[in-house]
């Protein structure tokens, strides 16, 4: 972010609720690693295949050419080359992402993390909040309330489904603020569901 020594790594997480522009912040950093001729590597879980499947996409499109693959280890073994690392949806690489990023920034590789801090009911979304407690610089983006044009933190998503894991864009998810934020509305329990429809009724 700063000068950039050349023994030392570091971590950079970006973080934020959908539609914060965390991939737009990642995109921004990599490719001014790029314009110093630093060699650059980005990584993207396989699960997240909206848009292009080898490329960073952010929701504004900017682009960048990304390596998917299926889980941490494997950024590992493909980074070996690279001086600055940029993982992108690094929530869905799990728990052994942070043994990965770590030893990346002791090899003294800049490693750029972008990722959500809470799922859709608002619950810390691991791996991002052990992230967040071991990098050196954390960004917190965040977005606008569809609902009320307040700071939103929060992923709503509209549909109602079980998994934590749904990938998607504009049409399954809204940013929220904390007052707008309607967990309940998503959640997949059944009384929920039951309390939802007499509600409606
Ligand atoms: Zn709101």
């Amino acid at each position: 972010m700063h000068h950039v020594p050349r023994d030392t790594g570091w971590i950079e997480v970006i973080t934020g609720c959908m539609f914060s522009g965390k991939t737009e912040e990642l995109i921004r950093r990599l490719n001014r690693a790029r314009y110093a001729k630093q060699s650059v590597k980005i990584f993207k879980p396989r699960i997240d295949s909206r848009y292009a499947p080898d490329s960073v996409v952010s929701h504004s499109k900017q682009e960048l050419t990304a390596v998917a693959v299926d889980d941490a280890n494997e950024i590992l073994e493909q980074a070996a080359d690279a001086e600055v690392i940029g993982i992108d949806e690094a929530q869905f690489f799990g728990a052994p992402v942070v043994a990965v990023v770590e030893r990346l920034a002791n090899e003294g590789k800049r490693v750029v993390v972008a990722g959500l801090d809470q799922d859709y009911l608002g619950r810390p979304f691991e791996p991002m909040p052990h992230l967040m407690a071991v990098a050196e610089y954390v960004t917190k983006n965040l977005a606008i309330c569809m609902r009320c044009g307040n700071p939103a933190d929060r992923s709503q998503r509209l549909v109602r489904r079980d998994a934590t894991v749904v990938v998607g864009g504009t049409e399954s998810y809204e940013a929220r603020c904390r007052r707008c934020f309607d967990p309940a509305s998503s959640a997949p329990s059944q009384k929920r569901l039951f309390d939802a429809a007499e509600r409606d009724t």
